[in-house]
């Protein structure tokens, strides 16, 4: 019997363990994932009044910015085009970001 108990508590310490560890491991990969999209920023100019902002960019939301300049919103428009392989690809444009008044 207290064997038994021994193992309960012992396994019960282990998985909360277990738990702490993958808990902690999953907020790193979050992290870094938020550390890698963040170094997607563009340089678009305002549509209103045409101040370069820096802008994060993300492919699985809206894109929006305040203008630092005028404080208006802008959206931004992505657009992801394939390109044959036989002509040069030219590795800045692989993504063509746009904006307009949205
Ligand atoms: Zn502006």
């Amino acid at each position: 019997m207290f064997i038994t108990v021994l193992q309960f508590i012992g396994w019960s310490v282990f998985s909360y363990y277990s738990k702490v560890k993958l808990e902690s491991a999953a907020i790193k990969f979050e992290e870094s994932l938020v550390s890698e999209v963040s170094k997607n920023e563009v340089v678009l100019a305002c549509t209103f009044c045409n101040h370069p902002n820096l802008v994060p960019i993300s492919v699985s939301r809206d894109n929006r910015f305040i203008c630092e300049q005028c404080n208006k919103e802008n959206s931004v428009y992505i657009e992801i085009e394939a390109v044959a392989r036989t002509e040069p690809v030219d590795t800045t444009e692989g993504i063509k970001v746009n904006n307009f008044n949205g």
